[in-house]
């Protein structure tokens, strides 16, 4: 054993871990759980756990359904809704293996994650990202199923202490950092009963792995207050959905940030800027996977703080993607703003990495950036100043998706089909569907 595998042998002992919870995700981003007595920990970590990975969306077909999970030592973490006096249960992110092969699984996310990072590793880079998810707290009816009734003041949220969402969030953060996050900033977003927890950025897969942990926590505790938490990106017509802008920056191999060059008007290097265009230039098909769900895009329209427009700023809001102020040299990042919380963040943090680095590789020229609001442009001046639209529904992203190659490919063999037949199988059936809009719409009139 490794010596860090070795201390969460003695934690399991020290802090009364009765069970294990081996996590992974599947290609739609939904965390797994094989549930293990803890006994069987160092078993864990020497062989692996089996499981049948045909009943996981999209792994693999019935008849070759035997996967092995591999516990990853550095993810351990006690989970602080299940953590009583003398029994506690902990968690820990699993590589998924290939038991035909021995070698690791091309359909586990994580590994099309480590992949890009490899990838980055060999131009000389390390990769920092940083997430900001949003979500909406929600009432529950009688039957404790999910309303979309909020019960806060609005903006107004932090001058109301007896609000309970407030102390839902307060032991939302409480979890959180119990589970060894370092939460930057909390804040009441723009919409009714929406907030934002902002944790520390981290190396690309901590943070993937991080944004699976915080949904789970921010939905178990949120349920224990009987509320229920979404990251659906736009759960209220007419209002600000729920985005997940994510932050990237690249590192040296000496710590330094690659990103920074305080000689540049905007403080970043050429390197940032190749990275940047190549984000741009790959952003059609970076949307399917980083807003993978019908509602994705019912989000992603003019006027609530969300991008449409394929351009960059360092000032406004309404571009596909910012340049943050940054206050020391290490801050310099951009902002991709286009991403929602219902992403599988693993592919969409790999897709992000793969493109910027294709810009890198290819010495992309990076358009000036556009520091006029956008929304308010009519087509002519879009087409004066060059800028593209996002696609506008899971279709069109979808289609985008199949015709970069780059992009496409980076999701690896078993991933990119995979994941392609889902979304248009999902896109299909809400095509065909009738929606309460159209009924009220049509049902009288005609
Ligand atoms: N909720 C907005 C979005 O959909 C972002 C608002 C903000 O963080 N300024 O992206
Ligand atoms: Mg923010
Ligand atoms: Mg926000
Ligand atoms: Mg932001």
């Amino acid at each position: 054993l490794t010596s860090t595998e070795e201390s969460v042998l003695e934690k399991i002992e020290s802090e009364d871990v009765d069970f294990l919870r081996l996590q992974f995700t599947d290609i739609l981003g939904t965390v797994k759980n094989v549930s293990v007595p803890a006994r069987q920990a160092e078993k864990a970590f020497t062989e692996g756990i089996y499981f049948d990975g045909s009943s996981i969306e999209g792994f693999v077909r019935i008849q070759e359904s035997d996967m092995r999970l591999k516990p990853d030592p550095e993810t351990f973490a006690i989970l602080p809704w299940r953590n009583d006096e003398d029994s506690a249960a902990a968690r820990m992110i699993c590589d998924v293996y290939d038991t035909s092969t021995g070698e690791p699984f091309e359909g586990d996310p994580r590994y099309v994650l480590k992949n890009a990072l490899e990838r980055a590793k060999e131009m000389g880079y390390t990769v920092n990202a940083a997430p900001e998810p949003e979500f909406f707290l929600f009432e529950e009816d009688e039957e404790g199923r999910a309303t979309t009734k909020t019960n806060d003041a609005g903006g107004y949220f932090d001058l109301a202490p007896k609000d309970l969402a407030s102390d839902v969030r307060r032991d939302i953060i409480y979890g959180l950092e119990s589970m060894g996050f370092e939460v930057e900033a909390s804040h009441h977003e723009v919409a009714e009963g929406q907030h934002e927890i902002n944790f520390e950025y981290d190396d690309a897969l901590t943070t993937a792995d991080n944004v699976g942990t915080f949904r789970t926590v921010v939905r178990a505790i949120a349920a224990q207050h009987d509320y229920h938490a979404t990251f659906m990106p736009k759960p209220i017509p007419k209002i600000n959905g729920s985005g997940m802008h994510t932050h990237l920056s690249l590192f040296t191999e000496d710590g330094e940030n690659a990103f920074h060059d305080s000689d540049d008007e905007f403080d970043l290097s050429d390197t940032a800027h190749s990275f940047l265009a190549g984000i741009l230039e790959h952003a059609p098909a970076i949307t399917a996977v980083a807003n993978p769900t019908v509602n994705s895009y019912k989000r992603l329209v003019p006027g609530y703080e969300a991008p449409v427009y394929v351009a960059w700023s360092d000032r406004n809001r309404s571009a596909l993607i910012r340049k943050p102020a940054a206050r020391v040299p290490a801050a310099s990042r951009v902002e991709l703003r286009s991403p929602d919380p219902s992403c599988n963040p693993y592919l969409a943090i790999a897709v992000m990495i793969h493109a910027g680095l294709n810009g890198i590789e290819n010495d992309l020229e990076c358009p000036d950036p556009v520091r006029e609001n956008i929304y308010e442009f009519d087509e002519h001046k879009r087409e004066e100043y060059g800028i593209d639209t996002l696609p506008s529904n899971l279709g069109e992203a979808v289609d985008a998706l199949e015709e970069d190659e780059a992009i496409y490919s980076a999701l690896g063999e078993h991933v990119g089909p995979k994941f392609v037949e889902a979304k248009r199988q999902e896109f299909e059936e809400y095509l065909i569907d009738v929606s309460q809009w159209e009924l009220d719409r049509y049902l009288e009139t005609f």
